[in-house]
C-alpha cells in the first residue's frame, strides 16, 4: 500500500476524500452520540461498537412476538426463536471464513473460552502448558490459569508467556517460532489473539496453526478484536477453535452473544464438553432422553437456549456487515488508519508516539498512542479528548488507543482528533 503520498492534512483533503468513499453511506445506519450540536468523533469502536439503526426495530419485533404470541413465537414468530440462531450462522460464517457448520453465535466470549478449552485443552504429565502472549487480555489469563489449576496443575511452570521482542512491545513471528521450537513438545495449547488488544498487533492465524501443529499442540485463537476489523479465514487457517465477542466490531450491543468456531475436522470427535440440551442432537432433542447425543459441529458446543434479546442485534448487525463486505471494509479501513498514521506522524510526532506496527499487514483499524512527556500527560490528553466529545479509550499505563472503523468513520474524524491533540500541546 503506498497510498500515503496522497494524503493531505487539511479539511478540503478529507471532506473531498469522504465524498469520493464508496462506504459512506453506511454511516447512516448508525447512531452517532450527539456532542453539542453536533457529532461525537467516536473512535472507540474496538472497545463498544455503536448501534446500529435497525436494531431498535429487532428488538421491538421480537417484544412484539412475545406479547402476541408467546410460547407460539417459537415456532410462528417473524423470526421463529426455535431455530433463531440459525439465522445469523451464514454471515457469521462469511465474516470469519468458516464453513457455516463450524461457527455457532453463544453465551460471552470468556464463557465460550472456557468451554472451549473443556474439549481442547487435555493437559498430560509431559504436556501441559498454555502458550499465551505476555500482557493478554485479563480475563483470557484468568480463564487458561484458572483451567490450569483445574487440571491440577501450576501456571508457574505450565504457562508460557512470549515476550514482545519488538520496539513497542509488538511480537515477532521469529519469537514465536523460538518458543515453539523450545517448549513445543510440552505445550498442550496455543492461544493467541487475532489482533493484540493493547498494541493493536495482527497475528498470522496460518503460520501460528501450521507451526504449533507441527510440533503436536492443540490451537485456538482469540478474535474478540479481530472480527469484523480484519479479514479472517478461519477454515483455511486449520486452528482447532477461536472464540470471539460481538460488542466490539460487530456493534451488537453491550454484552451481545459471543460466536464461536470449531474446525470441520472436530465436527463428529468424541470430545469431552460441558453438555447442556442445546447442543444435543436437534433431531431428538425434544424426546427428552437421558443420553446425550451432540450436534454435528459447533452447535453441539451449545449448552442454553439462546436469549433472543441479545441475539436480535447481533442478526441486523451482520446483515450490515453482508452488504458492506469485509474486503471492502478491509480496503477502506487501510486507507483510513493509514491517514491517521500519518497524520500523527507528520503532525504530532514531538507528542506521540504509535505502538501498533506501521505496516498496514501487522495491524487492523486500531492505533494504540503512547504520550511522550512526564507520567500524566496522557490521561491529560485523554481527558481533554473526551471533553471536546473526541472518544477513544484509555489503558493504563499510558495509552491511548483510537480505532476509525470503516463502516462508521470518516477521513474527516481521523483530521479532528490530529487537530484536537495539536490544540491540546499548544495549550498546555
Ligand atoms: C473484550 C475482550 C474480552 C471480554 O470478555 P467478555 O467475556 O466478553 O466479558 C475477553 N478477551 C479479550 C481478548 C477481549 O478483547
Amino acid at each position: 500500500m503506498s497510498a500515503t503520498v496522497d494524503f493531505a492534512a487539511d479539511e478540503a483533503w478529507a471532506l473531498a476524500r469522504d465524498a469520493a468513499d464508496p462506504l459512506a453511506s453506511f454511516r447512516s445506519d448508525f447512531l452517532i452520540p450527539p456532542y453539542g450540536n453536533s457529532e461525537q468523533v467516536y473512535l472507540c469502536g474496538n472497545s463498544l461498537g455503536l448501534q446500529p439503526r435497525s436494531t431498535r426495530q429487532a428488538l421491538i419485533d421480537e417484544l412484539d412476538d412475545w406479547a402476541a404470541l408467546a410460547v407460539e413465537a417459537h415456532f410462528r414468530g417473524k423470526h421463529s426463536w426455535m431455530p433463531y440462531h440459525e439465522l445469523v450462522r451464514k454471515h457469521l460464517a462469511e465474516l470469519v471464513g468458516a464453513q457455516s457448520g463450524e461457527v455457532v453465535a453463544m453465551n460471552s466470549l470468556s464463557m465460550n473460552l472456557h468451554l472451549m478449552m473443556v474439549s481442547f485443552y487435555r493437559p498430560t504429565q509431559e504436556r501441559r502448558a498454555i502458550l499465551i502472549e505476555k500482557n493478554a487480555f485479563p480475563s483470557d489469563r484468568y480463564a487458561v490459569e484458572s483451567q490450569i489449576r483445574f487440571h491440577g496443575y501450576d501456571p508457574a511452570t505450565a504457562l508460557i508467556e512470549l515476550e514482545g521482542d519488538e520496539v513497542n512491545g509488538t511480537i515477532s513471528q521469529a519469537v514465536i517460532e523460538r518458543a515453539l521450537d523450545e517448549h513445543g513438545a510440552r505445550i498442550a495449547l496455543v492461544l493467541l489473539p487475532g489482533v493484540q488488544y493493547f498494541t493493536g498487533q495482527v497475528f498470522d492465524l496460518k503460520r501460528i496453526t501450521d507451526l504449533a501443529q507441527r510440533k503436536g499442540c492443540v490451537v485456538g485463537f482469540d478474535l474478540a478484536h479481530a472480527v469484523g476489523n480484519v479479514p479472517v479465514n478461519l477454515h483455511n487457517s486449520g486452528a482447532d477453535f477461536a472464540v470471539w465477542c460481538s460488542y466490539k466490531y460487530l456493534n451488537s450491543g453491550p454484552g451481545a452473544v459471543a460466536g464461536c468456531f470449531v474446525h470441520e475436522r472436530h465436527a463428529r470427535a468424541p470430545l469431552p464438553r460441558f453438555a447442556g440440551w442445546w447442543g444435543h442432537d436437534q433431531s431428538t432433542r425434544f424426546k427428552m432422553g437421558p443420553d446425550f447425543v451432540p450436534t454435528p459441529g459447533a452447535d453441539g458446543w451449545q449448552v442454553s437456549n439462546p436469549p433472543i434479546f441479545a441475539l436480535a442485534p447481533l442478526r441486523v448487525s451482520l446483515e450490515v456487515f453482508h452488504r458492506a463486505g469485509i474486503a471492502r471494509l478491509r480496503e477502506k479501513s487501510v486507507a483510513l488508519t493509514g491517514y491517521l498514521a500519518w497524520l500523527i506522524e507528520k503532525k504530532l510526532s514531538g507528542i506521540m508516539e504509535i505502538v501498533t506496527p506501521r505496516d498496514a499487514d501487522r495491524r487492523g483499524c486500531q492505533l494504540s498512542l503512547r504520550v511522550k512527556g512526564d507520567r500524566g500527560a496522557g490521561r491529560a490528553l485523554f481527558d481533554h479528548l473526551a471533553a471536546a466529545g473526541i472518544i477513544g479509550d484509555w489503558r493504563e499505563p499510558d495509552v491511548i488507543r483510537v480505532a476509525p472503523t470503516p463502516l462508521y468513520n470518516r477521513f474527516m474524524d481521523c483530521l479532528r482528533f490530529v487537530l484536537a491533540v495539536r490544540d491540546w500541546a499548544r495549550k498546555s
